[in-house]
């Protein structure tokens, strides 16, 4: 029976819905008896919507807000029908219509049910002055045509009113806002009331944190999401632990919690160390770590979701850089999280407005002089024709998961240049792509390449993958089976900057590779005494594995010499010719011809 009053509008109000003749009266009593069984607001709000516009005979169209307690100032939209639908769960205060929210607050607070000049209807359930919510009906014909029954209207949403405090709905709205449900912890909402209150009260020396479990998503996926409940509840009483009575702890994202306390009470380090010891997740030990992004509140000043932001910043910049440890929130770090922001929306703009595009470069054999390959490098032009160098936007685009898109595009637009060279006779053996570690660990990487490829119809020895040593040393058996893939289908892969990722160098034989490229930093050096030791130690390092080697940055004759005697046969540089766009390459490649 409940079903019906929360899955769809019962058969004879559909019927009503064509009929306007009017059919029978609706069974006010059997709605009441429906929503009696109701223990969930949300089902119980969308019920006594379409109830209402059943005995006002309008359409299902309309929507029911309530604040926890009764607080007009927090109220939301627990259901909303037709028009309205996209509005639900917004907050009273944030809904575009100024006349619709004075409507509606009007009746919350007053606790009367009101109705405007247009015949929209804000019916009042509950009991004035302890809380309720509003039902916000379109009902223009009620206001003219057939004028509303309002002692029936009455007398239906007092009864809804008693029901809805009998049952104590609106408590577990209170609840349901503020709880999170898994771990019975205070949620992100009342975290940051909580910080608000304190900044209010202008309380010194208190510290926000927030604590992030680290590789938590990967554990979910491996693990399942049984496991990953419990080691969330596991963390929790851990980091409860650590913490005095009275220090609030709460769940502020997915994997994330916050603390809230006195500096003297809250010490970072000690919530990190709070999993040093494994946990008994599902009687299994798991080792978990824990990164903490914090900030002294009342520093930088600004309300609870100010300080919860710098926090995040912090927490961010510490997932980056210095997993499995605390870092503070300083001034500087907002400067630039805003200017990476900037950019980031300046870089999205940029590509709406196809202000980006590709340069190549050509690679030669430092002996003949003969064109081997293409590489695809990206550029972006601003309107007033400044540009903006990869080294920034990149790292932009790789943080913010631009990039796969990003990627995906230059991957299909640089196969598609290539095609054109092979339909005019003048292309070479391959083209060059750079991808990023982003690029790399998305699941469709290989499925986005061979579209690339099938797209421009090339073949598959026609690409390859520049992938940098940092990508490289990842020790995921993801990124390796995503290379081999491609690698046993014809791309050829190579390995950018080489030398300069200090990292161990067994990638080498675990990777499915072709090519190593020196990079320019060491090219650069030969011109010096003793500048040439770690080109030749690569050169060398690339014939023993049986790879390809070329040399990156090229700019003069004494680099080009001495690349080739110590065996590198193939380089790329300024000296030998610049990154040029589509029209210039044509014009590079005719003279050429
Ligand atoms: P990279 O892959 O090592 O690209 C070579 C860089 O060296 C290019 O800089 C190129 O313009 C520059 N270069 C070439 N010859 C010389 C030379 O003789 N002297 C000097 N000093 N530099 C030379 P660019 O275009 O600024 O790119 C910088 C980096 O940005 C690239 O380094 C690559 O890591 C990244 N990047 C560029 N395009 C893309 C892209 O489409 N996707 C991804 N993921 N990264 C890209
Ligand atoms: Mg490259
Ligand atoms: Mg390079």
């Amino acid at each position: 029976m409940t079903q019906t009053l929360v899955l769809g509008r019962p058969k004879k109000a559909r019927a009503q819905e064509c009929d306007d003749a009017g059919g029978p009266p609706p069974d006010v009593h059997a709605a009441v008896r429906l929503a009696l069984a109701e223990t969930d607001v949300r089902r119980f709000a969308l019920g006594a919507l379409e109830q209402l516009a059943l005995l006002l005979d309008v359409p299902w169209q309309g929507l029911v807000c309530a604040a926890p307690d009764g607080r007009p100032g927090e109220a939301r939209v627990l259901a909303a029908q037709g028009r309205y639908a996209h509005w639900l769960e917004r907050p009273l205060t944030q809904l575009p219509e100024p006349l619709l929210r004075t409507l509606l607050a009007d009746a919350l607070t007053r606790g009367t049910s009101v109705q405007d000049a247009t015949g929209r209807m804000a019916l009042f359930i509950g009991r004035p002055g302890t809380g309720g919510m509003v039902v916000l009906l379109d009902a223009p014909g009620a206001s003219a045509a057939r004028r509303p029954d309002w002692r029936l209207l009455d007398a239906f949403c007092a009864n809804l009113g008693l029901l809805l405090h009998s049952r104590g709905l609106l408590e577990r709205l209170h609840e349901q806002a503020y709880k999170d449900p898994l771990l019975s912890l205070p949620n992100r909402a009342r975290f940051i009331e909580k910080v608000d209150e304190c900044v209010n009260r202008g309380l010194q020396g208190h510290i926000l944190a927030l604590v992030d479990i680290d590789d938590f998503s990967a554990t979910n996926d491996v693990m399942g999401h049984r496991f990953g409940d419990r080691l969330l509840e596991v963390v929790a009483r851990r980091l409860g632990d650590a913490l005095p009575p009275g220090v609030l702890l709460a769940r502020v994202g997915a994997d994330t919690f916050g603390v809230l306390g006195p500096v003297g009470q809250v010490a970072p380090q000690r919530l990190l160390d709070s999993v040093g010891q494994p946990l008994a997740v599902e009687a299994v030990p798991h080792k978990v770590s824990l990164t903490c992004g914090w900030v002294l509140l009342g520093e930088g000043g600004g309300s609870g979701v100010d300080q919860v932001k710098d926090a995040t910043i912090a927490l961010k910049r510490a997932k980056r850089d210095h997993r499995g440890q605390h870092l503070q929130y300083l001034a500087h770090m907002g400067a630039e999280a805003r200017a990476r922001a900037l950019l980031l929306s300046d870089l999205r703009a940029a590509i709406e407005r196809q202000q980006l595009f590709l340069v190549y470069q050509p690679q030669l054999d430092l002996r003949t002089g003969a064109l081997i390959g293409l590489e695809a490098l990206l550029r972006w032009r601003c309107e007033d024709g400044r540009f903006i160098p990869p080294a920034q936007f990149i790292p932009v685009a790789e943080h913010s998961g631009l990039i796969v898109a990003l990627g995906e595009w230059v991957l299909a637009t640089a196969c598609r240049t290539m095609r054109e060279l092979l339909d005019a006779g003048r292309a070479p053996l391959r083209m060059a792509v750079n991808v990023s570690m982003a690029q790399l660990q998305d699941a469709g990487f290989a499925a986005t390449a061979r579209r690339a490829l099938a797209e421009a119809g090339i073949e598959a020895r026609h690409l390859e993958l520049e992938i940098t040593e940092s990508v490289a040393v990842l020790p995921t058996d993801f990124l390796e089976a995503t290379l081999q893939t491609l690698r046993a289908e014809g791309v050829s892969i190579a390995i950018d900057d080489f030398g300069t990722g200090y990292s161990s160098l067994s990638y080498l034989e675990r990777l499915p590779l072709d090519r190593i490229k020196i990079d320019r930093s060491f090219v650069r050096q030969l011109g010096e005494p003793r500048g040439a030791r770690i080109a030749e130690m690569v050169a060398q390092l690339g014939r023993r594995l049986g790879l390809a080697v070329l040399a990156e940055g090229i700019e003069d004759e004494v680099a080009c010499g001495a690349l080739q005697a110590m065996g590198c046969h193939e380089g790329q540089g300024f000296h030998l010719a610049m990154p040029m766009d589509k029209a210039a390459l044509d014009g590079w490649l005719q003279a050429r011809a």
